[in-house]
């Protein structure tokens, strides 16, 4: 008899259950972000796998029913998604995440975008034609694009306006007290020189004083050719430079040949969250990737 007490109960239980803000976001990085920011109250998926390259993302007809039925979109902006989101989008005809629609969130807005080319460069394939959209590994910038994220749930969920200001607040000021340990950790590398594969560590390097000095990528979006390569060694030569960064996407066996031709190391490092053990949130990824890098330019002076 009892379960038939119960069962009253449980039907009321779910009656004031309010559905949840059901949020897209891209790539990970940013879904990350939503979770902090929208806690309970939002259901949030990534289109992007974390081992998936932002610009090249498989786009998959479950896409489309994703967004067709999403409350919220949070993209990049600065055409990190080009390649891929546009078809998706028009295919999903939902007025509520077009652009300039409340529940359409753009994160590159408000951000100051670094390497915005004088000319564009489409032509040549070079997939950064509105400047380098890898700009959330810059604590800083986290902080304004969960701002942004913030304000565009408060408007397409006005009830949950006071939480989404105080998970804001309790984000920013996570990511500040860690900023603080962050710079600590790589100020004795001040300077210190890096290789990447795709030019997506810049907003990182001048936030914490390192210097990206070649990219394996001689565009960004274009495979290294030989003599692009040839260049990439005899720069890391000729600076004394031995880290190559290599995210699980790229091609690690590209930078493994050259760092055997320089006395190198390939470290691996993800800007997305859950691509690496133990980096499930924005600021554990970061830590993650902070504790790599340092460690790997403490055994590679
Ligand atoms: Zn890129």
């Amino acid at each position: 008899m009892k379960s038939l007490l119960l069962l009253p109960m449980f039907a009321a239980t779910v009656a004031i259950a309010a559905p949840k803000v059901s949020v897209v976001a891209t790539t990970p990085d940013l879904a990350a972000l939503a979770r902090e920011i929208g806690g309970d109250r939002v259901d949030v998926k990534s289109l992007a796998k974390s081992t998936e390259d932002p610009h090249f993302v498989d786009a998959k007809p479950s896409h489309i029913v994703t967004l067709n039925r999403a409350k919220v979109l949070i993209d990049g902006g600065a055409e990190l998604e080009l390649g891929w989101l546009p078809p998706l989008l028009d295919n999903s005809r939902n007025d509520k995440i077009a652009v300039g629609a409340a529940g359409r969130v753009t994160a590159s807005s408000g951000i100051k975008m670094l390497d915005v080319p004088t000319t564009l460069d489409r032509a040549k394939g070079d997939v950064h034609a509105l400047g380098n959209p890898h700009f959330l590994i810059d604590p800083k910038n986290a902080k304004i694009v969960a701002a942004n994220i913030a304000q565009h749930l408060s408007q397409v969920d006005p009830a949950g306006a006071a939480m989404y200001a105080a998970n804001l607040k309790k984000f920013s000021d996570a990511v500040d007290a860690k900023t603080a340990v962050w710079e600590k950790t790589l100020a004795p590398f001040a300077g210190a020189k890096i290789v990447t594969y795709h030019n997506d560590f810049i907003y990182f390097a001048n936030r914490f004083g390192l210097k990206v000095i070649a990219t394996l990528e001689p565009k960004p979006g274009i495979a290294p050719s030989p003599s692009h390569v040839a260049n990439v060694i005899s720069t890391m030569k000729s600076n004394d430079a031995h880290l190559l960064l290599v995210q699980p996407y790229q091609n690690r066996k590209t930078a493994e040949n050259i760092a055997r031709q320089t006395n190198g190391v390939v470290l691996d490092v993800s800007q997305q969250p859950g691509a690496i053990k133990n980096t499930d949130t924005y600021i554990a990824m970061m830590d993650n990737l902070v504790t790599t890098i340092a460690n790997g330019l403490k055994a590679n002076k």
